[in-house]
């Protein structure tokens, strides 16, 4: 029987490490992570249809209008969003995608896709969030007092997700998050065909003789 694909989404504060934890998962070859469009700027080191399709504000409202996304929102002045098209191909196809979006683009996903899994991402505490994203040193003082008051004001939302995982530990935080799916991958409501395959052998056993 074909395995159904689970559409994972990871959504942390920002600094919580939570691309990293996705980049592990991503190498263990077990799931597939859809590239998001955005208008940010890339990092030093950010390639282009790797971490994120780089687009112009213009492109990225013509996919708005055209359709081609699940999900966008607008972060700290920048849009992002998820093509549509590598996501329904590979959950068509089984696999395990993973989308690493923000909370409003998750609840959107959650509308459109109401069996996704949403899995929540923090640090320990909130100045270890500080410690971490001025330790990475890709954005300047303002964009992280930004980044720490959007984290601020995303609290009450993670009520929203299936699971909060606290990032003490990348190996740890890689294992938790593995589990969850295996888990996920076994909930009696994403395995109804099963029951029903089973119930239907059992009737053909039955008829038999001993
Ligand atoms: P960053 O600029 O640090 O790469 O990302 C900023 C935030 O945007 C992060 O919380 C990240 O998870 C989120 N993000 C990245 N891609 C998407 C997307 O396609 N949709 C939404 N809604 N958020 C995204």
């Amino acid at each position: 029987m074909k395995r159904k694909g689970i559409l994972i989404i990871i959504s942390g504060f920002s600094g919580a490490g939570k691309g990293t934890i996705v980049r592990k998962l991503i190498e263990s070859n077990l799931f597939s992570l859809s590239v998001s469009a955005t208008t940010r700027k890339a990092r030093v080191g950010e390639k282009e249809a790797e971490h994120y399709y780089f687009l112009e504000r213009e492109e990225f409202e013509r996919m708005i209008e055209n359709d081609e996304l699940i999900e966008w929102a607008n972060y700290c002045d920048n849009y992002y969003g998820t093509p549509k098209k590598y996501v329904n191909e590979k959950l068509k196809n089984g696999n395990d995608v993973i989308l690493e979006i923000e909370m409003h683009g998750a609840l959107q996903v959650r509308e459109k896709f109401p069996d996704s899994l949403l899995v929540f991402v923090t640090a320990p505490t909130a100045n270890e969030i500080k410690h971490r994203l001025i330790h990475r040193g890709t954005e300047t003082i303002e964009v992280i007092k930004k980044r720490l008051e959007k984290s601020y004001q995303e609290i009450d939302a993670i009520d929203d997700y299936d699971y909060i995982v606290v990032n003490d530990g990348l190996e740890d935080s890689v294992a938790h998050i593995h589990a969850i799916i295996i888990a996920e991958h076994e909930r009696v409501a994403r395995n109804k065909d099963l029951k029903k395959k089973l119930k239907r052998e059992f009737e053909e056993l039955l008829k038999g003789d001993y």
